[in-house]
């Protein structure tokens, strides 16, 4: 199956870009959703709670903050995080690939040329945005400050760094039209070679 990969820094539009693929047929898997959603899995609970030195789940329910503390403090915690969740991703990925009929699937992700994710895409996308429309669409949309924006971008690559991966780049700034940028990118994927 044919994979187009979408990345970009948070708030760069990387969703609502993938909208427009659904809207034109492609299968999207949401990779940020499926990662939260390991977290229910009692086993993945205990590797994870294990690898970080104390329980996360007092009641079953991950302390998303207790964990974000620990990895954001700490680089080999939150390697040895990603070691856990980003092979039970890639493996849902390819299992839920497999059932798709369509001529190509998008994995979306807001980290991929970090985790060397880009190397199980055919080809992959990021999706730019200014700064500010960025930090003015996430402080809206999930009602945080500046600092608590910033804070998640510093765990990002830069669009310079992602630039030089990718083999398309959709602009989000509010002038240019996506619609004719993302029927440019599907009509390239058709032309593809299946994998
Ligand atoms: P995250 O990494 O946090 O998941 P994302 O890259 O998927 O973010 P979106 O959720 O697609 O970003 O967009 C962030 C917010 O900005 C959303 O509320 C979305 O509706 C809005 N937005 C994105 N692009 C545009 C646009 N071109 N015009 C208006 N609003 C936009």
């Amino acid at each position: 199956m044919k994979v187009l990969g979408i990345t970009g820094g948070i708030g760069s539009g990387k969703s609502v870009v993938c909208q427009l693929f659904l809207a034109l047929g492609i299968p999207v898997f949401d990779s940020d959703r499926e990662a939260k959603a390991c977290y229910g899995d009692v086993r993945i609970q205990e590797l994870v709670s294990n690898s970080m030195g104390e329980n996360l789940f007092p009641d079953g329910k991950l302390d998303r903050e207790k964990l974000a503390t620990i990895v954001f403090s700490d680089k080999q915690k939150l390697e040895a995080l990603n070691g856990i969740i980003h092979p039970e991703v890639a493996l849902k990925f390819d299992t839920w690939a497999a059932e798709q009929d369509a001529p190509f699937v998008i994995k979306e992700a807001a980290i991929l040329f970090e985790t060397g994710g880009q190397q199980r895409c055919s080809k992959t996308a990021l999706v730019t945005s200014p700064q500010h429309l960025r930090l003015s669409r996430i402080m809206k949309r999930d009602g945080v400050t500046e600092e608590q924006v910033r804070a998640r971008m510093k765990n990002q690559w830069s669009d310079e760094q992602k630039r030089k991966l990718a083999d398309f780049e959709i602009t989000n700034n509010e002038e240019l039209p996506l619609i004719p940028q993302v029927k440019a990118i599907y009509d390239e994927m058709l032309l593809l070679e299946r994998d």
